[in-house]
């Protein structure tokens, strides 16, 4: 099972972070030990002095596939929720300076925290899902994926050009603009179309 991440996929979140707005989708991946479960806490990691949350919609892929064309993308995911890519802010600008790989500060151990899973309902309209991230019962996230630069098929599509996608495997979706801070016993709760799927606490 892998954790693939699609960066700056939300042009407001690209120009908060001085980033230019992608013309074709970034890619990055986190292990297996990445994935942080339901309702376990993350310990604040040594090795930042900011450690960030960005709250993203998540697919399940459900069918194994390669070169998926974005007209059938969609038969290859039936769930969905809200995950949080927990980023070492001050490690990834200085990966980012010297050019080099982005892995210490996205990918260490329970740097994914994913929430509980809904189907895929036909009410369900993935270009207009509306998810928001609380941070101690106040939003500090409110996103839509209509604002998506690129949509999880044409996603699909990119990313099973180069991997083969797999049953179990996770595509974070991107962030919408408003990521920030976390610190110690500082509470978080990611919404989707309104229910609450996801609750991390940070120790
Ligand atoms: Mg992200």
């Amino acid at each position: 099972m892998k954790i693939i991440c699609i960066g700056r996929n939300y042009s407001e979140h690209a120009k908060e972070l001085n980033n230019e707005v992608p013309t074709e989708p970034v890619i990055f991946m986190k292990p297996k030990n990445a994935l942080l479960l339901a309702d376990k806490p993350l310990y604040y990691p040594e090795f930042t002095d900011d450690l960030h949350y960005e709250c993203e919609v998540v697919v399940k892929i459900n069918k194994n596939g390669k070169y998926i064309q974005e007209k059938f993308a969609n038969k290859y995911y039936n769930e969905i929720s809200v995950g949080l890519d927990f980023t070492a802010r001050d490690l990834q600008e200085k990966q980012k300076k010297k050019g080099l790989p982005w892995e210490i500060a996205k990918a260490f151990d329970g740097s994914a925290a994913v929430g509980s899973f809904l189907p895929i309902t036909p009410e369900i309209d993935l270009k207009n899902i509306h998810f928001q991230l609380k941070k101690n019962d106040t939003i500090v996230q409110d996103g839509n994926t209509k604002d998506m630069i690129f949509s999880i098929n044409k996603i699909i599509e990119y990313t099973s050009k180069f991997f083969t996608l797999n049953i179990g495997d996770l595509i974070f979706t991107g962030t919408p603009a408003g990521v920030g801070p976390v610190n110690v016993y500082d509470k978080l709760e990611g919404f989707l179309n309104g229910k609450k799927l996801l609750d991390v606490d940070i120790r």
